[in-house]
C-alpha cells in the first residue's frame, strides 16, 4: 500500500531521541525550550509554546483569547474536527463559513457577508480559526482587515502549513493573526510523533498559554499573589491542563526541523510532477495562490463528475483496491453526527459539500519516489476509466 502520507525518520533523528533517553530529563528539560526557540526563530515569531498536540494548542489558544460561554467561534467546515471542537471545549458555540471554490480555504467574501449580518444581529464571533488547507495559506491580509473591523481574534490553524510562506514570509510569524498553531503528527510536514505548538508575538498570550499547558501552575514570583513561602513554592493561579511535550518529542522535532525547507521543496517537486502527469485527466488540480508558497501537506484532486462515467466512491474504492492509500480531507465538520445534533444541516455550506463529493487526496510525502508516483497515476487512470 502506498499511503497518503508518511513520516521520514533518519539516523540523525534516532540518535537525537536516544541521546535524550540516556540524559537526565525525559520531560521538562532543555530540549523543549530549544525546540521552541528554533521554531520561533525559523518562522519569525516572538514566542512558541510546545504542547502534546495541535488540538491542545488550539484549546489553550482559545482560552488565552478569552473564549468562553456565550461566545462564538467560527471556522471552515472543510477541516479536521479539532479546528471546531476547541470552541466547544471552552463552552462557546461554533459556526462555519463556507469555502472558496478555488482554494478550498475559508471564503473571504462569505466571511465578509456573514460578519456584516452577525454585526447587525449582535452575535459577532470572538474567535475565528482559519485553516491553511493542504498547506496553502488563507488570504490573511484581507482576513485580518475584516477581523480588525469587527473586533474578532484570529487563530491560524497551520497544522498543514509549517514551512509554507505567505507574501514571502513564513507562516507562523503572526503578522496577520493573534496565535498560530502547528501540528507535528506523523503525516504532517515534520513530526514529533504526537505534538503541536502555539506561536504568538503577544507576551500576555504567551504567559497565559504557558500556564494553561501545565496545570495553571507558576514558579515565577511575578505571577504569584504574594512572595514565595520558600524555595519549594509554586502557585496554581489558573485552571490548566497537562498538555506538555516530552523531551524525546522535542529532540525529534529539533532534528526534523533541520530538514523542513528540503521537505517542503520536495513536496513541491512531487506536486509539479503530479500536475504534469494529470493535466489531461478530467480532474480539477490544486490551484496555487500567487501570493503564497504552500506547505503542500496534501495534494487534493477534484473529479469532474460530469465528464466521468464512474462515481466518486467507485474511484476511491478502485484506488484503495489497487493499493493506493488515498484519503479524503475532510468530511465537512458540520455533517458529523455530533454537529448535526447542534442543528447544522448538510446544505448549510454548499461549496463544502460540492468539494466533499469530488475530492481525493493523492499520496504526498517527501520519500514518495517517481515509480510510486507513476503507480498512483496509472491506478488513477484505471479508476477513472479514461
Ligand atoms: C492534524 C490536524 C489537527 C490536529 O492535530 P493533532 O496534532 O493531531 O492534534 C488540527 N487541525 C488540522 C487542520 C489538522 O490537520
Amino acid at each position: 500500500m502506498i499511503p497518503y502520507g508518511k513520516q521520514d525518520i533518519q539516523q540523525s533523528d534516532i540518535d537525537a531521541v536516544v541521546e535524550v533517553l540516556t540524559s537526565d530529563f525525559l520531560t521538562q528539560g532543555p530540549k523543549v525550550p530549544a525546540f521552541e526557540s528554533a521554531v520561533a526563530e525559523k518562522v519569525g515569531a516572538k514566542h512558541a509554546l510546545a504542547v502534546n498536540s495541535a488540538t491542545s494548542a488550539l484549546h489553550i489558544a482559545c482560552l488565552a483569547l478569552g473564549l468562553g460561554e456565550g461566545d462564538w467561534l467560527w471556522t471552515t467546515p472543510v477541516t479536521f474536527v479539532a479546528s471546531a471542537n476547541c470552541g466547544l471545549y471552552c463552552g462557546a458555540k461554533v459556526d462555519f463559513v463556507d469555502i472558496d471554490p478555488q482554494t478550498y480555504n475559508l471564503s473571504v467574501s462569505a466571511l465578509k457577508e456573514k460578519l456584516e449580518k452577525a454585526a447587525s444581529e449582535k452575535r459577532l464571533p470572538k474567535v475565528l480559526v482559519v485553516v491553511h488547507l493542504c498547506g496553502q495559506p488563507c488570504e490573511m491580509q484581507a482576513i485580518k482587515a475584516l477581523a480588525e473591523r469587527y473586533g474578532v481574534k484570529v487563530i491560524e490553524d497551520a497544522s498543514h502549513a509549517i514551512g509554507g510562506k505567505y507574501q514571502s514570509e513564513y507562516i507562523g510569524n503572526g503578522r496577520y493573526s493573534d496565535i498560530t498553531v502547528f501540528s507535528f503528527h506523523p503525516v504532517k510536514i515534520i513530526t514529533t510523533a504526537e505534538g503541536g505548538m502555539a506561536l504568538t508575538n503577544c507576551d500576555e498570550l504567551a504567559t497565559k498559554m504557558n500556564l494553561l499547558r501545565s496545570h495553571g501552575i507558576t514558579r515565577d514570583s511575578e505571577l504569584m499573589t504574594h512572595e514565595p513561602d520558600g524555595p519549594w513554592y509554586y502557585q496554581q493561579v489558573d485552571l490548566g491542563f497537562n498538555y506538555r511535550m516530552t523531551e524525546l518529542q522535542a529532540a525529534l522535532g529539533l532534528s526534523q526541523l533541520e530538514r523542513l525547507d528540503d521537505y517542503v521543496a520536495r513536496r513541491h517537486e512531487i506536486a509539479e510532477r503530479y500536475s504534469g502527469l494529470l493535466k489531461d485527466f478530467p480532474l480539477t488540480l490544486p490551484w496555487q495562490h500567487p501570493d503564497s508558497y504552500s506547505g503542500l501537506h496534501l495534494y487534493v484532486i477534484r473529479l469532474k463528475l460530469n465528464e466521468l462515467s464512474v462515481s466518486h466512491k467507485a474511484v476511491f474504492e478502485s484506488l484503495r483496491a489497487q493499493g493506493i492509500g488515498v484519503n479524503l480531507h475532510y468530511i465537512p465538520v458540520h455533517t458529523q453526527p455530533y454537529y448535526q445534533k447542534l442543528g447544522f444541516k448538510p446544505d448549510d455550506f454548499p461549496e463544502a459539500m460540492a468539494y466533499y463529493h469530488q475530492a481525493i487526496s493523492l499520496p504526498m510525502y517527501p520519500t514518495l519516489n517517481k515509480n510510486e508516483q507513476q503507480d498512483v497515476v496509472e491506478a488513477l487512470k484505471k479508476a477513472l476509466q479514461v
